[in-house]
């Protein structure tokens, strides 16, 4: 069995639709199971149906999500004829779910709302894709993810029960490939043993496929993207960026962890325990090679270069001159956790401890404020996190040019740096 992902713009269009199908009826005698995200942009259009949501202004949540509406029946009717009937009543069960709760007033908190209502872009996708491959005369079947894929409660960032998840792929998912040679479902959403649904964090449709790779013991993943494979960098940003061929699943995870866009950073883990092979490859031109990530180590890499724009650097000195140990360190790692705060890179001193993390400008502001009430806080804000690994002197110069460093920290492998 193999697993294919298929991101927002693999399916962006009419033409991006067929495009991916014809990709799929090309691998005709295997068995494929097919994770999708929400057509194009579709995500980014809901987050704002639920601020207007949760924000009160409930005509203007229902009049953005009427236009989300008429794209996607708009879309299906051009990749359905015989089952367009059955396919647009599928997908108006889906709108009914979500209006229902849009005309109700927001009484629990808005990672919840978000779940609710974000995961209906995924759910509108894949119905689209596979009542096309069915019309198409392939033997697909579609599969809601939310009856296989259960979460915690923890909205936004659901974290997996991989086994009452493997529990259900065996009841479930193995017996519908006895029957169907295509199975199209979901990424990046799930849901609770309450049967709320959940999503796992933005990008993640990558990660579901990889779980479902590694509970179905699958020969490979392939994510189809727009890009011909796995760069050594960002093309617009570093003309001397080259296509890699093959990496190691070590150097994919450190890659992704600290922001290369190419694959989410929680995919490698499931695939590597299983050992089982990641394809990157172009939709566009799908005879391209593509990029193959495995256990095989690739010892000749050029300096891989990622920038992770956003940053913020954060200071925080105990106060009354004490050691940054045992209990101050607790502190900080409480209010962490508290905030859901993850720093992407630390550096302690005799009494202070400086963290660079995303800025997400509430959770920060929150995060600032609680631990200011045991340490002294200082912020920087706007900075960029530098990784290059396998790097050397020449790229280190040129990559630094008229930028002020503000942390740095070395291995024989990496060097990062926070700049501004
Ligand atoms: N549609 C979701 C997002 O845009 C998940 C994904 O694309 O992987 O974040
Ligand atoms: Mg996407």
């Amino acid at each position: 069995m193999k697993v294919f992902k298929f991101g927002g713009a693999s399916i962006n269009s009419v033409d991006r639709f067929k495009n991916t199908a014809s990709i799929i009826k090309s691998y005709e005698g295997d068995k494929i199971l097919i994770v999708i995200s929400a057509m194009g942009k579709t995500t980014n259009f809901l987050e704002k149906v639920v601020h207007s949501f949760f924000e009160g202004r409930k005509e203007e949540a229902l009049s953005l999500f009427e236009e989300l509406k008429n794209s996607h029946l708009n879309t299906l009717k051009y990749l359905t004829v015989v089952k367009w009937q059955e396919a647009e009543n599928q997908l108006k069960q889906f709108f009914t779910e979500i209006e229902w709760l849009l005309h109700d007033k927001p009484v629990r908190n808005f990672d919840y709302y978000y779940d609710q209502i974000v995961c209906c872009g995924e759910l509108l996708s894949s119905a689209i894709l596979s009542n096309h491959l069915v019309e198409e005369k392939t033997n697909a079947t579609w599969l809601d993810v939310r009856d296989i894929i259960r979460t915690d409660n923890n909205f936004r960032d659901a974290g997996i029960d991989w086994e009452f998840t493997s529990k259900r792929i065996q009841e479930s998912v193995v017996p519908l490939f006895e029957k169907h040679d295509i199975v199209v479902t979901q990424g990046f959403i799930g849901a609770t043993d309450e049967n709320e649904s959940t999503t796992l964090g933005r990008e993640g449709s990558d990660y579901t496929a990889a779980i479902f790779a590694n509970l179905m013991n699958g020969e490979s993943v392939t994510i189809w993207k727009d890009v011909e494979a796995v760069m050594s960098a960002d093309p617009k940003k570093y003309k001397e960026a080259s296509i890699l061929d093959k990496l190691s699943f070590t150097e994919v995870i450190e890659m992704a962890y600290y922001g290369a866009q190419v694959i989410h950073p929680k995919t490698i883990k499931p695939l590597q325990n299983k050992n089982i092979p990641l394809l990157v490859k172009s939709f566009l031109d799908p005879s391209l090679k593509g990029t193959i990530i495995s256990k095989e180590t690739n010892k000749n890499l050029p300096p891989i270069i990622v920038h992770k724009a956003n940053q913020v650097l954060i200071q925080f000195k105990t106060k009354d001159f004490s050691f940054m140990e045992d209990q101050p360190i607790q502190d900080l790692m409480n209010i962490f956790n508290q905030i859901k705060v993850k720093p992407n890179l630390t550096q302690k001193t005799a009494i202070s401890f400086v963290c660079c993390f995303d800025d997400h400008a509430e959770k920060i502001n929150l995060l600032a404020q609680s631990a200011s009430e045991l340490f002294d806080v200082e912020v920087e804000k706007s900075l960029t996190l530098l990784t290059i690994r396998h790097y050397n002197q020449e790229t280190i110069n040129n990559l630094i040019e008229g930028k002020v460093i503000l942390l740095e920290q070395k291995t024989t492998q990496t060097v990062q740096m926070i700049m501004r």
